[in-house]
């Protein structure tokens, strides 16, 4: 059996992380059988899908380097085709039209809560007559087409994430509506709706393996109902937990962020956050390894090795798993993704040389957990003075320190200081003020940045000499010492 998988997204907002998650799981278990990953826009839903969320649900799976075989495939491109499904269920005898106005359904429910009966449909126009149906007809009616469930009938399936798992057809709500009323008079039916849909497009799409959230387990049991009438035979399917936030309730816009598009912006790597997605509900076979790309964890992807229970997600595995990548990247390839941050914070790259940014970039990666970070951590590269922390102020104010500054401002000369002329700098300050060499370090650290911590001293000072404004710096804090 060639292996079929599909991720098929509802555009009724920005691609999720739940989803793309379904979808990282898809492309692994599909790339690991050589088999072909489908996308369907399950765009029925006229009211609340949009066309930007579909260009969105692409780019974004496209930036996550989730690259589809086939499709995308539209639904509503593909309403002929449920409508003949559901002809065939009515034709069969699986399917009929109930006239229940929305009044009555209430009516039902109400009584049903009043006898504390689990609500549902009562399947009270199961059994129609000729007459019965040609009276409601006659008031103007207009009926949705159920599908009869056997409330007796145990549904049971072995999913290759959660075993055996089993539903009991009473449990599903009662005889289920697949087809909406018609808007016009004539038609007898209107549009085909959502598990009906599904069920099509899988058997018609040749879908081996339905791979989706533990949130579709219950219209599974249904769809297993439709798969039988319409006589198809059954895939596989597998059902991946869910991902919660810390407090163990599914992960949602009140967590902050939930859209693909959010951790993008946020400075979120694509490489490290599909990684990261692997890892919520599914570890390498060699556990320790934690960080690997889509290809080598599809070479190693088995359902049966996902997670039954909830994925905790955990930002500070994430921004670990973020830093690995951004300390990995190349300069060039890592200064092109920061001139966008750069530029969007206001600061002027116009007159600064390509090679300087490159060696900034290299300075700062090692601090980096997130793109954004990159703000703050180089902030003191772009600003016209700096501001002086708490205790880079006592240091400054220390006994000897403005002597140090002063002896180095009076060795600086010119804009082409080495790393080794700033060694030797740092070494005759030493000895001439005959002070610790740690000392002279802290106070350069403090005069040139307004900090007493921060990447590598001396590549910091040759950046900011390369800037021509070391020599200025140190004179601003020299200022404020006297002051
Ligand atoms: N359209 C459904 C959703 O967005 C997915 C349906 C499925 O995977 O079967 O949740």
């Amino acid at each position: 059996m060639s292996v079929r998988v599909r991720i098929a997204p509802s555009p009724t907002g920005n691609l999720h992380i739940g989803t793309a998650r379904t979808a990282v799981f898809n492309w692994l278990f599909a790339h690991h059988h050589q088999g072909t990953f489908v996308l369907r826009i399950e765009d029925t839903d006229a009211a609340r899908s949009r066309p930007e969320y579909t260009e969105n649900i692409e780019s974004g799976l496209q930036w996550l380097g989730l690259n589809w075989d086939e499709g995308p495939f539209f639904q509503t491109q593909r309403l002929d085709q449920y409508q003949q499904a559901v002809q065939t269920l009515l034709d069969k005898g699986f399917a009929y039209p109930c006239y229940c106005t929305p009044e009555e359904l209430t009516q039902m429910r109400e009584t049903q809560k009043a006898k504390g009966q689990a609500p549902g449909y009562d399947n009270r126009h199961r059994n129609l007559t000729t007459e019965e149906k040609q009276t409601f007809e006659a008031e103007g009616r207009k009926p949705v087409i159920r599908f009869k469930i056997d409330g007796d009938r145990s549904i049971v399936w072995q999913d290759s994430i959660r075993d055996t798992v089993s539903w009991q057809g009473s449990d599903l709500g009662g005889d289920m509506v697949i087809a909406r009323a018609a808007d016009t008079d004539d038609q007898p039916y209107g549009q085909a709706l959502y598990n009906l849909a599904v069920v099509v497009d899988d058997i018609e799409m040749q879908i081996s393996h339905v791979i989706r959230g533990e949130d579709h387990i219950a219209n599974t049991a249904k769809q297993i109902l439709l798969y039988e009438a319409l006589g198809a035979s059954l895939p596989i399917f597998a059902h991946s937990p869910l991902i919660l936030n810390q407090d163990g309730r599914k992960l949602s816009k009140r967590d902050g962020v939930t859209s693909i598009d959010d951790f993008r912006k946020m400075g979120f790597l694509p490489e490290a956050l599909v990684n990261y997605m692997t890892l919520l509900g599914w570890t390498f076979p060699d556990s320790t390894k934690e960080i690997f790309t889509l290809e080598e964890a599809a070479k190693e992807f088995e359902l049966e090795r996902v997670n039954k229970a909830g994925a905790k997600f955990d930002w500070d595995k994430l921004d670990w798993i973020n830093s690995q990548y951004l300390h990995e990247m190349p300069a060039d390839k890592l200064t092109d993704l920061l001139i966008p941050y750069w530029q969007e914070a206001g600061y002027s790259l116009n007159e600064l040389d390509r090679s300087w940014l490159e060696s900034l970039t290299a300075l700062t990666a090692p601090t980096l957990n997130r793109l954004t970070d990159v703000i703050k951590e180089t902030s003191v590269f772009f600003v016209d003075s700096v501001n002086y922390s708490e205790e880079a102020m006592t240091l400054l104010q220390q006994e000897g320190v403005a002597a140090v500054i002063s002896a180095i401002i009076d060795s600086l000369n010119g804009n082409n200081l080495t790393e080794s002329d700033a060694q030797a700098m740092i070494k005759q300050v030493t000895k001439s003020q005959k002070v610790k060499k740690g000392l002279v370090m802290r106070s350069l650290r403090a005069g040139l940045t307004g900090e007493l911590h921060g990447p590598d001293l001396t590549q910091t000072w040759l950046l900011l000499n390369q800037l021509g404004v070391d020599k200025t710096r140190l004179q601003q804090a020299r200022d404020k010492i006297a002051n």
